[in-house]
Parts: structure tokens; sequence; C-alpha cells
């Protein structure tokens, strides 16, 4: 007689297919060689219809409600699935941000896992090498006071294996990753393992050297340049535990890591934690849920963190730079009745610094020659055909761009409506003001280099590194460029950093324009004067701006409060949160009329909840958009109300080529 098998019989599985419309999960009979292995987190390839589709096991049962005859085995299994607790973290999602678990999962999958199909077994692949520090050793230094402090409550919350959030305000270069590094060591020590999220690898070389430097192999590293064969390698070195640390950008925050015990959230203030795919999760929600399932610490980081956790996470701060340099003296030029381009005080202080042979940074957010052209004859202006914007002049590429949809045509030579060849040029961007400062200032020995999206569209990794490797190895010079030269990167011989335009942020038609503005001033002042005097210059039509005035005086603490006070007063996050929900359709009226009944329909279903609009976006790849706003404070069953109204709409079809998409949380 066989044995019998204890273990249960029926795998219910999630398909993994993009269809709304398709919601599992679908029960399938585990023949007797696969029951043992199989759990929650196991990867099936299943009959699907016709079809194979890789499914995930999202909970086992004795039985089904489907009849036997008619229930299918799975074809097989592949070799490694994810972690339990990682689908318990897909389902959140699925609820939180109003998506679909299938979708939900497609996160937490190994990378590239829907091609692989197949299922074989991989060959093992070295691990991608990892940058190296010359600029130390790798022991660890004796903290400072602040940094001592700070680390007592997160060394005392994974002694006692309980979770905590602690927000780590501190100015650039007060030794934050020290403290990162380690809170690390004590995770691992334990036999914990630790995620370390940061917003851009390319931008923080430095961070993930230092990581790499103190631990070593088992730090994993992944980013969005590692071959797909690399990126499997590295989520399998931590899946099977080899490697015990993750250093990331977003994604980190779905390491396949058991045992957890510490995330780190590294620049907490930075958009880029947030998603804009379906679904559009917020890196930093998530972290703080999986660190509050897997009872760990959650360490935020910034030196401009946001209103939000500075509201709600209990606070450590660090006051002082570790080398004892002062902060830069920070100068607003008021260029209200100035000529456009460089202030008189800002070119004589770049010409200071190439007489010295020093260096300088040069911040304005906007790429491109100029913003917009139009015909001194007629007053055309070259708009994008599917967006409501301005074309950007690209003069090096001879193209001009939409920066919404990427779309491109030749720059013009003359007008497309009267043929006259005036074409004026407006506004200046980066390629043009590195054009401007090279001719004015580059003598054959002070380089100038521009680090923007256009300059590095190549190979965006490999490219960011070089110009930031050149412009750390060259004697002298200056880097211009977008606000990508604001990040995290330190270079010790920063005497000058300038912010052109610094008011364009605040023109954001945006709630959280103040705090970007804040968080990019004082971004870029940190880059100055890093081990010995740095100066920096911020020209602006708003000298008298909150957000500029507080980043001038260094006052975070200020500005936060002040900011806290103007939300509450609003009502703005953190003191409600926000469900943005945008119909769009490739003619205005179907929009308009779905966005209206979209409206009643949520009223309908959650009568108490406040709602904005619908109100009119500008048309976008060529769809016309209408918005509605939901405020609320009380988000899931917000959530819950919307995604059910939108999914009736959807499906009524009312109204012709209407789209609807939901983000909960809109950065
Ligand atoms: P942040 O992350 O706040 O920008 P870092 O941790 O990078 O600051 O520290 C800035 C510099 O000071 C780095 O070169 C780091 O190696 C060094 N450093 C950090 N902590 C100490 C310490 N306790 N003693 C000496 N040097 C330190
Ligand atoms: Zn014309
Ligand atoms: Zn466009």
């Amino acid at each position: 007689m066989p044995a019998v098998s204890t273990s249960p019989a029926i795998a219910q599985v999630e398909p993994m297919t993009r269809t709304r419309a398709l919601r599992g999960p679908f029960d399938y009979r585990l023949p007797e060689q696969l029951r043992e292995g199989v759990g929650v987190g196991s990867m099936l390839v299943v009959p699907f219809g016709r079809r194979e589709m890789l499914g995930v096991v999202v909970g086992l049962s004795e039985s089904s409600e489907v009849a036997d005859e008619r229930l299918l085995e799975p074809l097989r299994a592949l070799e490694l699935g994810v972690p339990a607790e990682l689908v318990a973290l897909a389902r959140w999602i699925a609820d939180e941000y109003c998506s679909t678990l299938a979708r939900a999962l497609t996160l937490v999958l190994p990378p590239g896992a829907a091609q692989r199909l197949g299922g074989r077994a991989r060959r093992r692949l070295a691990p991608p090498q990892h940058p190296s520090v010359g600029r130390r050793s790798g022991a660890a230094p004796e903290l400072t006071a602040e940094q001592s402090a700070a680390l007592v409550p997160v060394l005392a919350a994974l002694a006692a294996g309980s979770h905590e959030q602690r927000l780590l305000h501190g100015v650039t270069a007060s030794g934050k990753t020290e403290v990162y590094l380690r809170a690390g060591a004590a995770a691992i020590e334990q036999g914990r393992g630790a995620i370390v999220m940061v917003p851009e690898i390319a931008l923080t070389p430095q961070i993930v050297a230092r990581f790499v430097e103190r631990f070593g192999e088992t730090v994993a590293v992944l980013h969005s340049q590692l071959t797909p064969a690399q990126r499997y390698s590295e989520w399998r070195r931590l899946r099977e535990g080899e490697a015990r640390v993750c250093v990331g950008p977003r994604s980190a925050v779905f390491a396949p890591i058991e045992r957890l015990g510490l995330i780190v959230v590294d620049e907490e203030h930075e958009p880029s934690y947030k998603h804009e795919g379906d679904p559009r999760y917020d890196a930093r929600e998530v972290a703080a849920e999986r660190a509050r399932r897997a009872g760990a610490v959650l360490l935020l980081g910034s030196a401009t963190p946001r209103p939000e956790s500075a509201l709600r996470v209990s606070t450590s701060t660090l006051t002082r730079r570790v080398d004892g340099s002062e902060l830069p003296q920070v100068e607003v030029l008021d260029m209200r009745g100035e000529p456009q381009g460089l202030h008189v005080r800002t070119s004589a202080a770049l010409a200071e610094v190439r007489a010295a042979r020093g260096k300088a940074i040069v911040l304005l957010n906007r790429r491109g020659w100029s913003n917009f052209l139009s015909c001194r004859a007629c007053g055309h202006a070259w708009s994008c055909p599917d967006c409501d914007v301005t074309l950007v002049l690209h003069r090096a590429g001879g193209y001009l761009a939409c920066h919404h949809c990427g779309h491109r045509e030749a720059a013009p030579e003359r007008c497309s409506e009267c043929s006259s060849s005036a074409v004026a040029r407006h506004g200046a961007g980066t390629e043009r003001l590195a054009h401007e400062l090279a001719r004015t200032l580059d003598d054959g020995r002070f380089p100038v280099f521009r680090l923007d999206a256009d300059a590095v569209a190549a190979d965006p990794h490999e490219a960011t590194s070089a110009i930031l490797g050149a412009f750390e190895q060259a004697d002298c010079g200056v880097l211009i460029g977008t606000q990508m030269v604001a990040k995290g990167h330190d270079f010790e011989d920063v005497r000058l950093a300038v912010v052109l335009d610094a008011d364009a942020t605040l023109r954001f038609p945006d709630f959280r324009s103040e705090e970007r503005t804040f968080a990019l001033l004082a971004q870029l002042a940190g880059r100055a004067g890093r081990g010995g005097e740095g100066r920096v210059l911020v020209q602006t039509i708003a000298p008298d701006a909150r957000a500029i005035r507080l980043a001038a005086a260094h006052d975070s603490a200020g500005f936060l409060a002040g900011e806290l006070e103007r939300r509450r007063a609003l009502r703005y996050p953190p003191f409600a949160e926000l469900i943005r929900i945008v119909c769009s359709a490739p003619q205005p009226e179907p929009a308009r009329a779905a966005a209206r009944e979209l409206r009643a329909g949520i009223l309908e279903l959650a009568p108490e909840q406040e709602l904005l609009g619908p109100a009119p976006l500008f048309r976008l790849r060529g769809r016309e958009r209408q918005v509605i706003v939901v405020k609320t404070t009380e988000r899931r069953p917000a959530v819950r109300a919307v995604g059910e109204a939108v999914e009736r709409a959807a499906l009524a079809r009312r109204h012709a080529g209407v789209n609807y998409g939901v983000d909960v949380g809109p950065q």
C-alpha cells in the first residue's frame, strides 16, 4: 500500500497575468511528488486554458470546491520560489495601492521569472563586481557622541527583536552612513539580514562601496544596469542566504531575505521611492510595513526629512559634520530686474574659483538648450503634437523634444506656418549653460563637465559614473547639471555651489513644491565646503520665499515646523491622505463625462469623503485628462471605495476609450 501523504493536496495558484479581469487564485491538485516541496511562495508552471502560465502558490488546502475530475495538476515547479512573507506583503500592496494580487506579485518574483518559464536549473554566475573604495580603510571609526546616541534605540530594538522606526535627521556629512553600517553589523551579528535602499545607485556609488567594503561577499547589489543573469544571480544569493545584505534602489525592498533585522532608507525624502507603474507603491511605506511584519528596525535617513516622517517617526539628530567643517555660507541673489543668465556676483565667484584652481558645481534644473522656440514673424510656438506643452531645443542633437512623452522632431530652420527664418530661442537649459561656461571659463586647464539625462542617455549608469569620476579626478573645474548634481556623491574639494532659477521648482502646482525646493537647495549646499571653506549662491526671483530663506539659513527644523503647520491648515499629508484618479480619453468630452460619473460613483460608496475635482490636466500622450482627488483620513476604506467605483465604471464602458488610473499617495 502506498504511503498516504499528510501534506495538503490542493495549491491555490495566482496566475501571473496583467489582465485585471482574470482574478485568481485557482485550485490545482498537487501530485504526490510535488506535495512535500510546494508551499506558499512556490512558483509553478500550470496549464491555463490552452496555455501554460507561471503561477505563484498563495495558499494550500486539503480540499477544493472544484469537482475532482475538473482539477488540473501543475506541470512542474520552479527550483526556487519566493519567501511566504513576500506573498503576504504583495497582498498588502495590492489592497493598499488599489491593484491586483497578480500585479503586486510580479514585484516580489525573482528577476526575469516570467521569461524563465522553462525553469531550467541555472548555471551559477560569478557575482558582479562592485565598486571598491581607494577615497579609506575598512575599519570602523570610533563613533561621535551624536552617532552613538542615534544608535542606542536601534541596537536596543534589534536586541529585543521588536519593530522600531527611527528617523536619522542629519546634515550632509554628519555620519549617517556610519550609523547605517553599525546597525547593519548588529543585524548580521544576530544572524539577521538587512536591506539598504538608496534613491539611485549611479548617483550614490560611495554608499554602495562602503557597504561592500565593510561587509564583503555578504552584500548583494541590485541595480538596473546588471544583466538579467547577474540580477538573477544576486537574487539567488540572497534567497539562499549566501548574501544577507541587499543594497539597491526602491525594488530592494522586495529582496528575498528571511529573518530580516533592518531596513535602511537613505535620502528618505527622494521622490524616486515612489513607483510610477502599477502598482503605484511607495517603497518607504512598503519598507515600514515589511519591517513591521518582520519585527525589524526601519531606519530613515535624510538631511531634509519629509514632513510625513518628521511627524510620525521618532527622530535622532546629527547636527555637526564629522570633520568639524561648518556648513557653507549661503547668499541669495535677487534676480528681479536683473538680466537673465548669471548674476555678476556669480560670474565673479566662478572666476575666483578658476583663478584658485578650485572646483564648483552649478545646478540648473532644466535640460536642453532652450525651453521653447517661437516665430518672430507670426508668433507660432513649437509644441508637442501629443501633449499640451512646448518642445525643448536640443542643439547638439539637432532636434526638438517633448520632455513629457519623448516625441522628437528635427530642429526647424524656418517657421512651419509662415516660412520665416526668424526663429527665436527662449530660455536656457543645461546644454546652453554648459556651452557658455565652457566658452567663458575653459582656458584649456579648467574643464566644464555636464551631468543631465541627455549627457548620460547612451548608458545612464556607466556615463553617470564616468562624468562624476572625471570631475572628481580633475584638479579643478566646474560640474554643471540638473538635480543629478545635488545627490549623494561627495567631493571633498568643492568650494562653490550655485543654483540658478532656484524658484523653478516652486512654480510647480503641487503642495510638495516647497518641500522639494528646500530639499534641493539644502542638498546642493551640502556639496560645498567639505573639508574646507565653502560658499553657495542662490539666484532667484523669489528671494523671500520661505523654502529659499530657510534653506539659506540651513534651518531644516524651522522649515519642517512651518511646513507641518501649513499642511495641517490645508489638510494635506501627513494630516490627510490623497488618492488621485485620472480619467483619460482621446477626446475631451468622454473624459469629462467619465470623471463626473466617477465622482458620483465614489460619493455613493463613500458619502463622507472629501472630493476635489474633476479638474482638467494638460493633454498628455494624445489623451485628454481629468483628475479627481480624494482627501481622506481613512485610507483603506477610501481606497476600497475608489477601487470599486473605478471597477464598476470600467466594466460599464459607457464612454469610448476612457482609461482610469488610480494613484494612492501621489507624489
Ligand atoms: P552622511 O551619510 O551623513 O553624509 P557619512 O557617514 O558619509 O555622512 O560621513 C561623512 C564622512 O565622515 C565619511 O568620509 C565617513 O567615513 C566619515 N565618518 C563618519 N563617521 C565618522 C567617525 N565617527 N569618525 C571619523 N570619521 C567618520
Ligand atoms: Zn511663422
Ligand atoms: Zn509630448
